[in-house]
Order: C-alpha cells, then structure tokens, then sequence
C-alpha cells in the first residue's frame, strides 16, 4: 500500500486536478492507495486573509468569500458538468456565518480560524472525490476529523497518538482501492475542528503511512524534489535525488517548504522511504528521502532560507547573577507560542540572542518585557533589543561535521559580495550552519553560496557597463564572442545586465541579449549616474562588476561608493588613480575592507599587461627600483611618422582620426597623460607620490600651450612648424628617434621629449606601441620588458576583459 499526498498546486486547476485522477488511477492498478489532498493552492492564505479582514470589520471580505465560492464551481462545473452542489454551498453557508461572527465580536480565536481553514480541504477533497468516481475509480472520501485526533493547540495542533492509532485500526481492513483523505485537518478529543500547522498536509500523509505501514510515501508537488535551493530564488538549482532524513529534516527546517518538518518524523520512525516526485512531470527524476544515506562526496547538500525573521537579543552584565535566565526566556516565549526558529552562537552569559518569525515579534516583546520587568527596572538587564527584516540562509549536509572551513568559506563567499552577518549559529547536529542577514540580500547571499559550495556550477558575473564608445562597443562586442566559449570551458557565466550611454539606461536581471545592445539601449530609459547606480543597486546582484568606459570626472566620483557597497570597478578611466594620494588609497582601502576590486590595467599601455605585471612582483617579494618608458601610443605615432614633409599638426589630425588620442589630442601633446600613467606606476610600486611631484619638460612651443581651443592650438602648431622640424632635423643628424619617455629613478619622476639612439630598446617602436622597462631587486641590470600596442579600442578593451576575467577567478 502506498500514501500519496497532492499539494495545492497539484489541485490547483481543472486540469492540475485531472493529472491528479490519472496519477492516482495508475498507481492503483497495482497496489492499494491512500490519497491525501491539500486546499486548492493559495486557498488556505485566502482564508486567513479573510478571516483577519472579518475580526478588523473590514466588510470586504464577504467579496472574498463569493469569488472563493466561484473559483470552486467554476473548478467543479469543468470536472462534474455540475454548475451548482448541495455540499458546497453548504460550507460556503457555514464559513459566512462564522465569518459573520467574528465580525460582530471583532475577535479571531485560533480554535475559529482552524475551523474556517479547514474550509479548504474540505472542498479540495470534494471535488476530488467527485471527479474520481466520475472517472470509475473505486474510491471512498474520509472525513480526517474522525480519524486524526489532536490536542487544543489550534493553528498547529499536535496528534494524540491512542485514540487516532485506535480510529486507523479499523481502516487495516478496508479494502477499497482509493482511500481519500484532506490532508492538514483534525479534530479533538470533544469534536473541534483544529489543523496541524501550515503546509501540514504533508503530516497527515505521513502520519497515515505511518499507521497503516505503507510500503512509501509519495509527496506530488509543483517540482521534481528536494533541490540544492529553492529553484524560485535560485535558478541553477539541482535536483537532490537521494538526501537522507536528516538531511531532508534539516532543508525544511530551513525553508525548504516543500516538505513540512515535522511530517519527515512518522515516516522516519518506521523507516518508510519517502519520494518527492512532480505532478506535472510524472515521469522525470524525483527525489528518495531514506534512512541512513550518504553519498559520501558531497559535504553541502543544500541551501535552505527563511524569510520574515526577526532577532530578539537580550544583553546585560549582570546576566550571569540571574538563576534559569535563558530557561525564562524560552517558556516566556512558548507561553506566547512565540516559535523560536534559531539560537545563535552569540548567546555567551552576557548576551542571549534568538531568531523568531517577524509575525511574532510584538507577542514576543511583550512577552519579554513582562518576564524581565523587574531586572530590566534594575538594571540587569537591557531592554529587550529587536532588529526586524532579516532571513536567515543555512547550510545543509550531513558530512559537514568532518570539514573544517566550511563555515569560513561561507562568511568570506557573502563577505566578497556585501552582505554583513548578523548572527551565526550552528546546529547541535552540525549538519548546518546558518547566518542571520538582512532580508534584502537574501537572492544574492543564495545565489552566490550556490555557486561556491557547488563547485560545478557556473559562476555568474553580473556586469553594467557605462560608457558605449568605441572602446565600449569594442569591449561588449568581445564579451558576445566569449560568453558561450567562457561558460564551457571556464565554467564563467558573464552577463552584461546594464549598460547607459549619457542619456539612457537599460537593464535585464538576466543578461541581455548583445547582439542587439543598441537596440535595447534605445528602448532604455532617460537616466544619469545616479539613476543608473540607484538601479544596479536595488537589483543587488552578486558579483556585480561596474565598468566605466568613459573619461568622466563626475563617473569616477562614484567609485568610492560603489567598493564599499562591494561592488567591483573596472575602468580604462584614469581620473580616479591620479587624484590625490589620499583618494586613492581610500579607493583601495575600501577594497580590502569590502572584498570588492579596483582594476584599471587599461589606465597604463591600454590591454598590455603592465600593471598586473608589477603587482605579481610586488607580491612575489620583488621591488621595483626604477621605471624607464615610453607610454604614449599617440606620441609614438606622432613622431614615428613626421619627417618635415607634412606639417605636424595634419599628423596630429590623422591621429586623431584613427582613434589614437584622447578626445582633446592637447591632453597627449602636452604630456600630461603620460604623466598620469607613470605617476599610476610609481603609486602602484607600492609608494606615494603625487602628481606635482613628476617634473615636466614639454617639447612644445610655449605658444602652444596656451592655446583657447583645438582650432586655435593646430593653428597655433602650423605658426610653430619650423620649431618642429628643428627638433626633427636634431634627431637626424644624431641618428636618434624622438621619443617622450617617462622616467623614476632614486625618487624622481620625469616626462620629457629624448633623442633615444640605436643602441636603445626604445629606438625600434613601431607605431603606436608602448614598452616599459621595470629595473627591480631581481632584473636589475638587465630589465624586465613588456612591450606592444599601448593605444586603440580593440586592445584597450580586451584589457578591460581582461580585468573582469581576473575578478571572475577570484
Ligand atoms: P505543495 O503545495 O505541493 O505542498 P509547496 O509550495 O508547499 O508545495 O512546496 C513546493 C515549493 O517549495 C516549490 O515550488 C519550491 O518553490 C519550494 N522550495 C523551497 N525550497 C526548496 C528546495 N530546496 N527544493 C525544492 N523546492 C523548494
Ligand atoms: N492547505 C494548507 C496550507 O496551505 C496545508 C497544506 O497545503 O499542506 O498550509
Ligand atoms: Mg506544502
């Protein structure tokens, strides 16, 4: 014989109820049934939330009652072809008046709530019943008040086990194929209508197989088992498909709500495997909860989470003096059937600290403030503490216990990403570990948890990018192209979520698409900076990577902001690396403080690897001594391609033209922007300088320098040419090349215009390459080089990709 038990979803609709039928009219055909039904789904709320309307004399609730009324006939009319019932409209008459009766009185007793939520099983089973028979199944419907006797605490009651053993001693000799049962409601000993809790049809279920010694226990839900996570908060869950009872006790204690906790307990005491299957996909995988079960491999099976929680801490220093203080505590709290969900390791005998569901937290204050009043009046004790809107996310499995770290890669996974622990405790079983955090990290908090206990799985990185030049094309074009090879082969998922120009914003949770990015963009909404931060923060995704292609002022304000909310930076944009020290090192001290990362290898020689080159040193023990380089691509084109014939200002121009300068060729020219790069280089060597501490020598005319806008300076250039060629003509005759070279040396910087001969490594430099020389403890006289493209879209912004990927391996 087996139990199989269908949740509200499973009854939720005309056609859930018909896939129902044939499940249960197939298993019957080998073996005897016992059938166990939950209230059609989102029924059981819809009566609380009436029934609460009804006690504050909100007469709204009498339209509740109607449309529940019509959801049931309509259901009905497409089983049976009947449009009205004797039987239902009885109940419905029934849970009027008695909601008529509240209202007057304005009071909700638990003993008459459970009365109005039986309403629902009462119906679901019903209309089961009728349609079973209509389709010729041998079926009988029970009433599970005659059979399932429970004590007086309503809204949860628990089971005497004499009298309902007794009742279920009389069903052994039953015969009938199909035994239908509502699942959740009882009665007591003197008839009362009471239920066992919330989801706790699963209870009656296994409470049944428990009395007649069913074979199993199928519990049909809306998926195909217990997963790793709730499938609804985290989309890479897997399907668990062998947990042991302790295990499957645990998740659900946790919040996997879809096995009610107490009801693994019957079945478990008579050893009575229980399988978790899918209505709608009856014949895929499922999951078998059985004794003693171990897969031996895995040390975290899962990740539960509880919503709506508060926690209740009570400190003093006087604690320690007051005899059975936590005793007190916790019967002042089940006096006020105040659940206690979790006791956390912060309970030391100054402090006592307990997560209770948020509904009960006025009940539970009070029900402190009363215990403690005395010591409180004395000072023992501090008024009772309530922090609101937390969840707590907890760690499950069974080979737990033998690991160690576990619980340190749980802090530093949700540590990376910003979310602050509040509380922390561990299970006396030590099959779990869980954290108290805030409820709005909750989808984050699990989803990144996910990813590092199940190490197969993809690691999503969650990018907004600001900025859709030419770099920033280039950039989104590269991440199109890699996406599919990354998730393959490097198990990385990077996924471009926002993306703004100057005017507009637009974002997709889950990625958009980028073959059509500016598409999408257009459809965006008008936004600025702040919008468009306000937005990346309220999605609040884990591993959030913020990318400012753009050479704004105002975009890199709000980078500070940004790494201490844990978000990590990557950024071509050199503003924020050249402010002043103190900025700078506020940057990366809010790295180390807030896990996130700060990375601009694109700020020196754009996708060369100069940077990443000299931090693999520094942290490998080396240091570097001094800097000699040639970091201007536009510069190296400049003087790579004048020789007198053509004005140098229509060289700057094609220059321009081809994408090799910034925006204002001025801030090259004038060598300002190299200085910028090697004063980024000596910062990164680990010490502080500043930018007036980089002496200057320009190889322009004064004149030149002074020029209002671009039009006056290429004027101004053509007024200067033969300054120009002078500077040419020098160089040739010595043999020599130009070069604007960046210099450190014993503590002093410099940028200036050098005739740099043949014997030089600086001599030969193609067109917009770049090469820097890093003289250090280990290459001191012969240096460490790295050299190639400095300048263009397409390098820079495989540098910035470069960047994500380092933080996607971190
Ligand atoms: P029923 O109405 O069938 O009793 P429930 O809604 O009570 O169904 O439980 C099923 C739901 O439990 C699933 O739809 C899923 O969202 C949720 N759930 C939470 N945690 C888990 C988990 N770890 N594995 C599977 N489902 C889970
Ligand atoms: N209908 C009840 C509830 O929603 C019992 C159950 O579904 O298990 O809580
Ligand atoms: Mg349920």
């Amino acid at each position: 014989m087996k139990v199989m038990k269908f949740g509200g979803t499973s009854v939720g609709s005309t056609d859930a109820i018909k896939q129902v039928v044939s499940i249960v009219e197939k298993a019957a055909q080998t073996s005897q049934v016992y059938v166990v039904v939950s209230a059609v789904g989102g029924v059981t709320n819809q009566l609380v939330s009436l029934s609460q309307k009804a006690a504050i004399r909100d007469k709204s609730y009498e339209d509740d009652i109607a449309q529940l009324k019509t959801q049931h006939l309509e259901i009905f009319e497409a089983l049976t072809g009947f449009t009205t019932d004797e039987f239902i409209d009885h109940i419905f008459t029934q849970l009027t008046e008695v909601c008529k009766g509240v209202f007057l009185l304005k009071e909700l007793t638990e003993r008459t709530k459970d009365y109005i939520l039986s309403s629902g099983e009462r119906l679901s089973s019903y209309m089961v019943n009728a349609y079973m028979k209509k389709q010729g199944l041998d079926v009988q419907l029970f009433d599970a008040r005659e059979y399932i006797i429970t004590d007086k605490k309503f809204g949860g009651a628990n089971v005497i086990w004499q009298p309902t053993t007794q009742n279920f001693e009389a069903l052994k000799q039953n015969e009938k194929q199909v035994n239908l049962f509502p699942g959740f409601i009882a009665s007591t000993l003197d008839k009362e209508t009471a239920t066992l809790g919330r989801g706790g049809s699963d209870y009656t279920a296994s409470l049944i197989a428990n009395l007649l010694k069913a074979d199993e226990l199928e519990i049909w839900t809306d998926v195909n088992g217990l997963m790793t996570a709730d499938p609804r908060l985290v989309r890479q869950a897997k399907l668990l498909e062998h947990v042991s009872y302790e295990e499957a006790l645990e998740l659900s204690h946790f919040g996997a709500k879809v096995l009610y906790p107490p009801s693994i307990q019957p079945a478990l005491d008579v050893n009575i495997p229980i399988a978790i299957r899918n209505t709608f996909d009856p014949e895929g995988p499922q999951t078998y909860v059985t004794k003693e079960w171990q897969d031996g491999q895995t040390i975290i099976r899962g990740i539960s989470s509880i919503k709506d929680v508060a926690l209740l801490t009570l400190t003093g220093p006087s604690m320690v003096g007051i005899p059975n203080f936590s005793a007190r505590l916790f019967k002042a709290l089940s006096d006020a059937k105040v659940n206690v969900i979790l006791i956390t390791q912060a309970s030391s005998e100054h402090s006592i600290c307990v997560g209770i569901s948020q509904v009960d937290v006025v009940l539970a204050q009070q029900a402190v403030d009363e215990e403690f009043h005395a010591e409180v009046m004395l000072r023992k004790i501090d008024p009772v503490k309530i922090e609101t809107d937390l969840c707590i996310v907890a760690l499950v499995g069974s080979n737990m216990r033998d690991h160690v770290g576990i619980s340190g890669k749980m802090f530093s996974t949700l540590g990376t990403n910003g979310v602050s622990i509040k509380a922390i405790a561990q299970g006396s079983s030590e099959r779990n570990i869980s954290v108290v955090i805030a409820q709005n990290h909750l989808k984050k908090a699990l989803n990144t948890l996910h990813e590092s206990f199940f190490l197969s799985e993809l690691k999503k990185i969650n990018l907004f990018v600001v900025g859709v030049g030419n770099v920033g094309k280039a950039f989104l074009s590269q991440v199109r192209k890699q996406q599919a090879m990354l998730a393959k082969e490097f198990r990385v998922d990077i996924q471009v979520v926002g993306i703004a120009n100057s005017k507009q914003c637009y974002f997709e949770e889950q990625g958009m698409d980028l073959t059509k990015w500016t598409e999408l963009l257009k459809t965006g909404d008008a936004c600025n900076i702040d919008g468009f931060i306000e937005r990346m923060k309220a999605l609040n995704l884990r591993n959030s990577v913020f990318i400012d292609i753009t050479a704004s002022k105002s975009i890199s304000a709000v980078y500070q902001g940004l790494l201490e909310s844990s978000i990590s930076v990557v950024t071509p944009n050199k503003i924020a690396a050249t402010r002043e020290m103190e900025k700078y090192l506020s940057l990366k001290w809010a790295t180390k403080k807030y896990g996130s990362q700060f990375l601009f290898e694109t700020n020196v020689a754009a996708g060369l690897p100069v940077i990443s080159t000299m931090n693999d040193l520094f942290k490998s023990g080396d240091k570097v001594n001094s800097i000699q380089a040639v970091l201007s691509g536009t510069l190296n084109y400049l003087f790579n391609n004048y020789d007198g014939t053509k004005p140098f200002s229509s060289i700057v121009k094609d220059a321009k033209v081809l994408g090799l300068t910034e925006p204002d060729p001025r801030l090259d020219l004038s060598g300002e922007d190299v200085m910028r790069k090697l004063l980024i280089l000596i910062r990164e060597s680990g010490r502080k300088f500043e930018m007036d501490q980089i002496a200057q020598v320009s190889f322009l005319p004064e004149a030149c320098e002074k020029a209002k806008d671009l039009d006056e300076f290429y004027d101004l250039l053509d007024a200067n040419e033969a300054h120009f060629q002078q500077l040419y003509a020098d160089a040739n005759a010595e043999d020599a090349q130009l070069r604007v070279v960046a210099s450190f040396k014993n503590g002093e910087a410099k940028v200036g215009l050098e005739k740099v001969q043949k014997s030089h490594p600086f001599y030969f430099l193609e067109g917009k390459d770049n090469i820097v020389l890093f003289y250090t403890e280990r290459y001191d006289e012969q240096p460490l080089v790295v050299k190639g493209a400095g300048a263009g879209a397409a390098v820079t912004a495989s540098g910035i990709f470069a960047d994500v990927l380092r933080i996607a391996n971190s």
